[in-house]
């Protein structure tokens, strides 16, 4: 019988940036994603969606958005 392969992984996903306030190659914790109404995203010239991000450094929540890879 085989065993399904079930990614159990934590729900904290981290990865390796360079902190763009702290200058630091550093662990961000991914804290959640923020969603902007349309109209607000258009307004603002950002994404509706962003992906928030904690340095674990400076702690500083910063976002990174897919922008650069559309
Ligand atoms: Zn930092």
């Amino acid at each position: 019988m085989l065993k399904s392969i079930e990614e159990k992984q934590p729900q904290v996903n981290t990865c390796e940036q360079t902190c763009p306030t702290c200058h630091t190659q550093s662990v961000f914790t991914h804290l959640g994603q923020q969603t902007w109404p349309k109209a607000v995203a258009q307004s603002l010239n950002i994404p509706a969606i962003v992906d928030l991000w904690r340095c674990g450094n400076c702690e500083t929540t910063i976002t990174f958005t897919d922008e650069d890879t559309m």
